[in-house]
């Protein structure tokens, strides 16, 4: 018996201490980040399991940016016919095939008014990809820095953080979450290689005018002639045909030359589960050449190369079209008129498809659990570098928001008629 016990610890131990010994060989940061989901997906994954416990209807769901009008009907047409091309499904460059960019050079120039080269496109499997791989190759130090405008997409941290470099926080002004322009210049240094710039904003649909992108223009061509090296904007732009109100998005290499712009059509065309996407740089960027090959090399050592080629062709062929969004300006409209009324500060978003509210209690963690008790799932804006907030994807079905608007009321009972 005593044999028995002493063979069955010994036994533990040591599976113990291999698996212990097995564990150390995994990279503890990827690990970690493969565990620890972002708080958004928790949010999603958890109102999954509520759903199928009590059903869709009694769930409102406001965390992911999965857009819910369909592609346009020039997507399924074109997407058919390209499927009789015995080609479709090969291999194409690792940077895109080369028809594809020649056209994708075309259309871009044409529509801004520039000259791109294909030879400065890279087709990517998104825009995740697309700056994952622009970071990697602009970041070559782990001194080196790459700004951030609070509150921004969380992702970027991550693909920032995994180059071995820096991810540097600017503040915002929490009147009308404008950049805090001061501490942008007190961020900038000898180590500063880009600034990151979306708009349409995720999460605050801001659109940044052209003269706040002006003056971000002076102070990057001061600090590059102060510290002898280029500066660029990396312009991360998936939400640049989602805009309401008539409102236009300048197009950012005409203000600043470094611009190198990060785009994708899971937003416009309603693709987000297809990877498609590129990277797009003017020739007169300086070390263009360099950058677009360090990007390939980028590519290349992450396993990414080659996106998709059905969809690859696909966008290179498409007129200008895009997905109809008026549903997600109608959800913008509803939820404000009512959100407003009953004391919630919310902020107009001009573009993308997120209400950026502040938390009416000081906790935006604790008012997220407490909306979750009705099924209202809203995601704490913490991880966006703004803590205090909450993000509302209006990119749901009309259905979903008039659900919502009484729990949003009670909370407001709750909450703010208190306060
Ligand atoms: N950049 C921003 C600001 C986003 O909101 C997202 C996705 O939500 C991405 C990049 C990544 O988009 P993709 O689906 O193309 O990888």
């Amino acid at each position: 018996m005593c044999i028995f016990a002493y063979n069955y610890i010994l036994i533990i131990l040591t599976n113990f201490k291999s698996k212990f010994i097995l564990l150390s060989m995994i990279d503890k940061k990827m690990l970690k980040l493969g565990t620890e989901r972002s708080a958004i997906r928790e949010l999603f994954e958890y109102g999954n399991a509520l759903k199928k416990e009590k059903g869709d209807g009694a769930v409102f769901d406001f965390t992911l940016g999965n857009p819910s009008v369909l592609p346009p009907e020039e997507v399924k047409a074109s997407l058919v016919s390209l499927l009789s091309d015995e080609k479709i499904h090969c291999y194409t460059s690792a940077q895109g095939a080369e028809n594809v960019r020649i056209a994708m050079a075309d259309k871009l120039s044409a529509r801004f008014g520039v000259n791109y080269s294909p030879d400065r496109i890279i087709m990517t499997v998104g825009a995740a990809a697309s700056l994952a791989i622009l970071f990697k190759a602009l970041v070559s130090s782990e001194n080196e820095e790459i700004i951030v405008l609070k509150p921004y997409f969380p992702e970027y941290k991550v693909f920032i953080e995994s180059t071995g470099g820096k991810c540097v926080e600017v503040d915002f002004n929490e009147d009308d979450l404008s950049v805090n322009f001061d501490d942008l210049k007190s961020k900038i240094n000898e180590n500063t290689v880009a600034v990151v710039v979306n708009s349409p904003n995720n999460p605050t649909g801001l659109v940044y005018s052209d003269s706040d992108l002006r003056r971000l223009a002076e102070i990057l061509e001061e600090k590059q002639r102060q510290f002898s090296h280029p500066i660029y904007i990396v312009s991360d732009e998936p939400y640049r045909e989602v805009v309401f109100d008539g409102v236009t998005v300048p197009f950012v290499p005409k203000i600043y030359k470094n611009t190198i712009i990060t785009y994708s059509y899971s937003k416009s065309l309603s693709l987000p589960g297809e990877r498609i996407g590129y990277i797009a740089m003017l020739d007169d960027v300086d070390l263009a050449e360099p950058i677009y090959y360090a990007c390939l090399g980028a590519m290349r050592s992450n396993g990414y190369v080659c996106a998709p080629s059905l969809f690859q062709r696909l966008v290179a062929d498409l007129p200008e079209v895009y997905s109809d969004t008026k549903v997600y300006e109608k959800n913008r409209n509803t939820l404000l008129s009512h959100l407003e009324k009953w004391g919630y500060k919310c902020f107009k978003p001009q573009g993308a498809f997120y209400l950026f509210v502040k938390s009416p209690i000081e906790s935006s963690l604790e008012f997220s659990n407490e909306a979750k008790k009705y099924g209202l799932l809203v995601v704490p804006a913490d991880t966006f570098g703004a803590s205090g907030y909450l993000r509302i994807a209006t990119c749901v079905k009309p259905e979903t928001v008039e659900g919502a608007l009484p729990v949003f009321k009670l909370l407001a009972d709750k909450f703010i008629s208190k306060n």
